[in-house]
């Protein structure tokens, strides 16, 4: 801290109206600057201590329910103390007198702050200033309280021969004190009392418009902090953790002692922080609230100690401003949950669209191949009844045969996933589907190093459904899984009850699928399987059937861990047959 430079006035007694007038001025000018309490107690105290050529300078100020009492001496040691001093206010706000202003010589400053001293006694003005000349003779004050006056001696200690006590006050409130001590006798005249008290009326202007100018600066400064919070969150193209970084990043400035503050959000267990954030000993916080949920909080500390600290230890407007933070954080936070969820929302509308659009595209197709194959078929038949045929062309009658009853499957396959089949729908034990399909597989699991899980709930409600659509469903899923497992693994096949469905979960431990493949499931002929393996209309078929049946298919799947299917039937009321 830079010690202030004082400098001595010329001879004690001998200022003029113009000296108060340029002094007066100088500390107008000065204040203008809006410099925290401490720094300007100090410069008023400087200036004062230069201009009054007294040895010390106290000086008292109001705010935030105490006072700031700071001392300043020509001692090279420690020229400036600075301290808080709370008071004690009744109901009506009015200072209450302290049974415990037992040092005479607070008691004495208490006495002038309240407006005590009976006014136009010896030592005191009309205005309730007190001035003494010789503090070693002890002296009698008629100090008025609950308008009962009473006399109180008064015996100082201490070096200080001179003294003149100034109390500062707007309106009949008291916002301060101003002290001048010398060690000089009989330092101050009439004349000059009366100039120092016209001074303290120019004091408490600049004292007051001092207060304004810091308050002012303040709310500039929450003012641009929320400015730039809310230009973070307006920023699409950031990521969430890029925004709490910015928001981390404006906190400090917007508080009294930016240097010194540091501040942390701590979110779902993640946490942002400015470079050297530590956990200070003057800590606030706020916790971010979203949806009703506890989801975390954010942080400003103060790494050291300092003397003007207000209400423990922040200011009243900074617990608001973080509050308005925690809170701008939870609307951050709900504002891009619902801009995703619309999001995702509208890429299902699409892909629904996409499918319906390809569904009814192959459904045109498929029919009109289904007659052309329906000849091929029907006359093929009939060319391989007629006797006398050589050999070789029966063999290449059967492949033709062959060839268009695959195609005929396939468009049989095109017409289900556009849902040109409509499901013949009956009571269907999906648990014994699933045991009845799993026969198949159970020798080439044993084969393949498939370890195979089943747990199928015990009272399962029949669902209404085309059982040979269904079984169809279930094939497709468990040859997916697998061929999704050529080194072996795990299947689980899960049949569950919920409210108003029934699910079908199968589970496997295979290669997984991309975010890339996933999107394409169910488009039909997408496979990533060599030709001969896969048509890429199993899983198609799979959403043609669901779908027609009013069910829902979920998908996940991670990469070399495996895939999880969910197939969710609408069941549509209680019925007798379980099992
Ligand atoms: P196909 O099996 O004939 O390729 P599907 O429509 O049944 O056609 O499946 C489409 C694609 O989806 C498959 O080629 C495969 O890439 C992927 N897939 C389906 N099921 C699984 C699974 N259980 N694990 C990994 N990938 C799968
Ligand atoms: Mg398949």
């Amino acid at each position: 801290m830079k010690h202030p430079k004082i400098i001595q006035s010329k001879a004690p007694g001998s200022k003029s109206v113009k000296n108060f007038k340029a002094l007066s001025h100088k500390i107008l000018e000065y204040s203008n600057r809006g410099d925290l309490r401490t720094d300007f107690q100090r410069e008023i105290s400087k200036m004062l201590l230069g201009f009054s050529g007294c040895n010390a300078v106290e000086f008292w100020l109001k705010g935030h329910g105490k006072y700031f009492r700071s001392c300043m001496t020509r001692l090279s040691g420690k020229p400036f103390l600075f301290e808080t001093r709370p008071y004690p206010q009744n109901e009506h706000g009015e200072i209450v007198p302290q049974a415990n202003d037992d040092q005479t010589w607070i008691y004495l400053c208490h006495t002038v702050i309240h407006g005590r001293l009976t006014p136009s006694q010896p030592l005191v003005t009309k205005n309730g200033s007190f001035w003494t000349g010789n503090t070693k003779k002890p002296f009698f004050l008629r100090l008025t309280f609950d308008k009962k006056s009473h006399v109180r001696s008064f015996t100082l200690s201490g070096d200080t021969l001179s003294l003149l006590l100034l109390p500062l006050s707007v309106g009949r409130k008291n916002i301060g004190l101003l002290v001048l001590k010398s060690k000089l006798k009989s330092y101050f005249n009439k004349k000059e009392i009366s100039l120092y008290e016209d001074f303290s009326r120019y004091l408490e202007i600049v004292a007051t418009h001092h207060d304004t100018q810091v308050d002012l600066r303040e709310r500039i400064k929450e003012l641009s902090c929320l400015y730039h919070i809310a230009r973070l969150a307006a920023q699409p193209d950031l990521s969430m953790k890029e925004v709490l970084q910015g928001i981390v990043k404006v906190l400090p400035p917007a508080w009294l002692y930016p240097e010194i503050a540091h501040a942390r959000i701590l979110l779902n267990g993640d946490s942002f922080s400015t470079p050297h954030f530590q956990e200070g000993r003057d800590r606030q916080q706020a916790d971010i609230i979203v949806n009703g949920k506890h989801r975390g909080k954010v942080e400003v500390v103060y790494s050291e100690k300092r003397s003007e600290l207000d209400e423990g230890p922040f200011l009243q407007e900074e617990r608001a401003l973080l509050d308005t933070v925690a809170k701008e954080i939870a609307n951050i936070i709900t504002g891009r949950q619902a801009e995703r969820d619309k999001m995702n929302l509208e890429e299902q509308v699409r892909h629904a669209d996409r499918l319906a659009t390809i569904g009814q595209l192959a459904a045109g197709v498929a029919h009109e191949l289904n007659e052309p194959l329906g000849s091929i078929l029907g006359f093929s038949q009939l060319v391989k009844k007629c006797s006398g045929l050589p050999h070789r062309a029966e063999l290449d009658m059967e492949k033709i045969l062959n060839a268009s009853l695959h195609a005929r499957d396939i468009v049989k396959k095109l017409l289900i996933f556009a849902r040109q089949m409509p499901p013949q729908k009956m009571k269907v034990n999906l648990n014994r589907l699933v045991e009845e399909g799993l026969n198949f597989f159970k020798s080439r699991c044993a084969k393949e190093n498939i370890e195979l899980s089943c747990l199928l709930s015990p009272d399962l409600p029949e669902v209404d459904a085309d059982p040979s659509q269904l079984n169809q469903v279930v094939i497709n899923l468990i040859v997916n899984a697998l061929q999704a497992m050529p080194h072996g693994g795990r299947l689980k096949i899960q049949t569950l009850e919920e409210e108003n469905h029934v699910l079908l979960i199968i589970e496997d431990t295979g290669v997984g699928m991309s975010e890339e493949v996933l999107e394409k499931i169910f488009t039909p002929f997408f496979t990533t399987k060599e030709v001969g393996k896969g048509t890429g209309l199993g899983l198609p078929v799979v959403h043609g059937i669901i779908t027609s049946h009013g069910g829902s298919i979920k998908v996940e799947s991670k990469i070399s861990q495996g895939t999880r299917f969910e197939i969710q039937l609408p069941w549509t009321g209680p019925n007798e047959n379980r099992g």
